[in-house]
């Protein structure tokens, strides 16, 4: 019999770092409530309290307990679709400016990070996009050529380079200069930690019941009657808020992941690289700054709660044998694995921006492969929009669409 957990590891790593009371009977007032406490819902709270708003932040779960908890944390401004496609979807300077967008952000999240000295395993890293068949080369050399074009700190890699460096079998690939990784759980608690102890009001374990639109803002009532009383409202609740929506936002599935042992024998250039690959759907692996090794991808259709368990021994089974044969001769020994929700929308980007289902609410839904990249992006969309400015990703990132 093997006893197994079928919690990620980044919540039995780290264990509750922070507990905060419910609303119970409360009655607050604020700015700003902002509904969601995982990666989103911190970094949305932070530019709210930095910029000089009363926030009140309120979570149905303890915090970054949501997907959060599971993600894998590869921080890329290379979304689920290739550049040359969103191209084609929404003409070549936007796409690039979506691009261009999630390297700013890394920068951004690192600077941010390093300012306020959070503790989190922040690195900066190199990204590889790898061709797992033969056939992908030629749309992957467009794929590059169009990224050189925009300036986007690219090179092309092939395959015997590539086999020699990382020890990784494939047909050649774009190597990008801007990536990183990140613990995005101990962020997320990190940074409402932070904010707290700045005047940020937290609350986790709160059911809200319903809210309400008046004419000085918006109402939100949680199970004991406690109330919110706020001048707008900001969604940040992650996959869940498909359920919430009418609209059609995201395709959601189960993703799986697994995790070796400390001290995994792998070549140096490989620990400083975030890798992906070409297939559908796609394999992806990193170090972790603890000496491990992680690779996730496999993704399935959400089914039965009841086999979930077994399903994710197969699909990490799975993952690994793909490992091996991209690397032969690893000696890759499991220690976690874990499988999380997961969404994917038709253009690889988020929805950040007011729905008009909810008039008067905000919400930012960083959903695709980069979801952290783009939560930090709203950042700065969600201040532009609450001051009635223009943001120039806003419309690409629009309800509607
Ligand atoms: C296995 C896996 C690997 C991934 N890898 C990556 C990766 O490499 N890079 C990357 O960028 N992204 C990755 N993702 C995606 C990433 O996890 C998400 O983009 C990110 O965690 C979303 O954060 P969030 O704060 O928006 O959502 P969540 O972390 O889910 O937070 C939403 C919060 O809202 C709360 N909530 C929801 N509804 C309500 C309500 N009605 N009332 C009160 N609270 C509510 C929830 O309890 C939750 O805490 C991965 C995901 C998985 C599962």
């Amino acid at each position: 019999m093997r006893l197994r957990t079928y919690e990620s590891f980044w919540l039995l790593a780290n264990g509750l770092l922070h507990s905060y009371p419910s609303l119970h009977d409360h009655h607050e007032t604020c700015d700003v409530a902002v509904i969601g406490g995982g990666i989103t819902g911190a970094l949305i709270s932070h530019a709210l309290t930095e910029k000089g708003y009363s926030v009140v932040l309120l979570d149905k779960r303890d915090i970054a307990n949501g997907s959060t908890a599971a993600t894998t944390s590869m921080l890329q401004y290379e979304i689920d679709v290739p550049l040359y496609r969103l191209a084609d979807m929404i003409g070549e300077e936007q796409a690039a400016l979506c691009y261009k967008s999630g390297i700013e952000a890394i920068q951004r999240l690192g600077e941010l990070i390093g300012k306020y000295q959070l503790d989190c395993g922040f690195e900066r890293k190199t990204s590889l996009y790898v061709a797992r068949e033969q056939s992908d080369l030629e749309w992957l050399r467009s794929e590059f050529e169009l990224r050189r074009k925009h300036k986007l700190g690219v090179s092309w890699l092939g395959a015997e380079e590539i086999e020699k460096e990382y020890g990784l079998r494939c047909w050649g690939g774009i190597l990008s200069e801007t990536a990183a990784s990140v613990d995005a759980y101990r962020l997320a608690h990190e940074l409402i930690a932070f904010n707290v102890s700045r005047g940020m009001k937290v609350y986790d374990q709160t059911v809200i019941k319903e809210t309400k639109q008046d004419a000085d803002g918006c109402l939100i009532v949680a199970e004991g009657d406690a109330t919110v009383h706020c001048r707008k409202m900001i969604y940040c609740t992650g996959y869940e808020a498909t359920g919430l929506l009418k609209e059609k936002t995201a395709d959601v599935f189960y993703t799986y992941a697994c995790i070796s042992e400390q001290g995994i024998a792998i070549p140096e250039k490989l620990k400083k690289t975030l890798v992906w690959d070409t297939g559908s759907p796609y394999l992806y692996m990193r170090s972790t700054d603890d000496g491990r090794f992680l690779v996730g991808g496999e993704d399935a259709l959400t089914g039965l709660t009841f086999f979930q368990n077994k399903i994710k021994e197969r699909k990490s089974r799975k993952l690994q044998e793909m490992l091996g044969e991209m690397m032969p001769g690893i000696s890759f020994i499991e220690d976690f694995s874990w499988a999380g929700i997961f969404g994917t929308t038709k253009d690889g980007l988020p929805y950040i921006g007011e729905s008009p289902e909810f008039p008067g609410a905000l919400f930012v839904l960083g959903f695709g492969g980069n979801g952290i990249t783009f939560s930090v992006q709203g950042m700065e969309i969600v201040l532009a929009l609450l001051e009635g400015r223009q943001h120039p990703l806003a419309h690409c990132y629009r309800f509607g669409r």
